[in-house]
């Protein structure tokens, strides 16, 4: 079993973050992350472009210098990669927690797909984007149906519908539009989403206004066949034909994982986790939260700019205790 002074959970930016932060502290730690090195940056689309600038995305002031005011996915992947090799962070891939236990002695014991750890203090950095906010509806399990796109060449010439009118949703739905595909948007509010990236919304609109992209507001999706979908909406029950389902509804952190470890969850639907505003330390002594799964279901609230501050704060704390 190998101790460390911090184990921390999940290899994001914000994880990557704990590491230089524990490295600068001179205490001993290892980063776990399950996927490869920021994996879900790396599954993020294809041609995605951060809302962010890049030197809100910097860690440790270390510069990220991008020829775009906002960076793109591949240029993320480079700066958080070279920062990792060139600091030589202490780092596991493709290595999943799947148990975190109060063994004695204060010590936290870490049961992953490999090995075991133990250690004084562990930090959940594991994000939302492992678990898709499911619809539950017949279809949805359809190999034509997906909670995830990636790149827009796929659905050229397709009849492809997209659910969900946040960025995640707009991005396809213009994209797959520029490739050729047939796009027919089902949101369920009246209007595209309030968040939607200042820049892009206008687009979005106009699409929608002109007929280019279809969109039927304040209207749900009923059930998902081979060859069609059945939508509801003010004008009734409709039946429209489809080759591909796009369920851009969001993602939620594993609620689960963070239960069985003993952190309380409020009970407002919103469920956020118990934590120290001031260290990120929650009811369990020992354990810390960062990055965005300290949203809970505000998936928002929390981003790289706001969040990767949780480091210096966790390391500080730890360091005085
Ligand atoms: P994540 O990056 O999600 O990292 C969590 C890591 O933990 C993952 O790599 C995951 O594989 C790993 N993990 C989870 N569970 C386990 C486990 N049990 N064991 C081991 N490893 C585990 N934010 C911005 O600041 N600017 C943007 O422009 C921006 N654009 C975005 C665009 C999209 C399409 C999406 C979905 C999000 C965007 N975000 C943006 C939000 C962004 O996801 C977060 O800001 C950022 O990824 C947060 O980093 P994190 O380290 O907290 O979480």
């Amino acid at each position: 079993e190998e101790k460390y002074d911090v184990v921390i959970v999940g290899g994001g930016p914000i994880g990557i973050a704990c590491g230089l932060e524990a490295e600068k502290k001179g205490l001993s730690y290892i980063i776990l992350e399950k996927g490869c090195l920021v994996n879900s940056l790396y599954n993020y689309p294809v041609n995605m472009t951060f809302f962010s600038t890049s030197e809100k995305l910097e860690l440790d002031n270390i510069p990220f210098i991008s020829n775009n005011p906002k960076p793109r996915k591949a240029e993320a992947l480079e700066y958080y990669r070279r920062i990792t090799t060139s600091n030589y962070l202490n780092i596991r891939l493709f290595e999943k927690v799947e148990k975190v236990t109060y063994s004695e002695k204060n010590l936290h014991e870490i049961k992953t797909t490999k090995r075991t750890y133990s250690a004084k203090n562990v930090i959940l950095a594991t994000g939302f984007y492992d678990i898709p906010n499911y619809l539950n509806i017949p279809g949805e399990d359809l190999p034509k149906v997906s909670h995830y796109y990636g790149d827009p060449h796929y659905y050229a010439t397709q009849k492809t519908i997209v659910v969900g009118a946040s960025n995640s949703a707009v991005d396809a739905a213009l994209e797959i539009y520029r490739k050729g595909g047939d796009v027919t948007m089902i949101v369920r509010k009246p209007a595209i989403g309030e968040r939607v990236k200042y820049w892009v919304k206008p687009d979005i609109d106009n699409r929608i206004d002109e007929g280019s992209i279809k969109a039927v507001f304040n209207a749900h999706i009923k059930e998902i066949k081979e060859n069609e979908v059945i939508i509801t909406s003010k004008k009734g029950e409709e039946t429209l034909e489809n080759d591909f389902v796009l369920l851009l509804t969001g993602y939620r952190p594993n609620f689960d994982f963070l239960k069985n470890i003993g952190i309380e969850l409020s009970d407002d639907g919103r469920k956020i986790p118990q934590y120290n505003p001031e260290t990120m330390e929650t009811n369990v002594p020992g354990i810390y939260l960062a990055g965005v799964v300290c949203g809970g279901m505000e998936t928002h609230k929390w981003f790289i700019e706001n969040s990767r501050v949780h480091a210096s704060m966790i390391m500080e704390d730890i360091v005085n205790t």
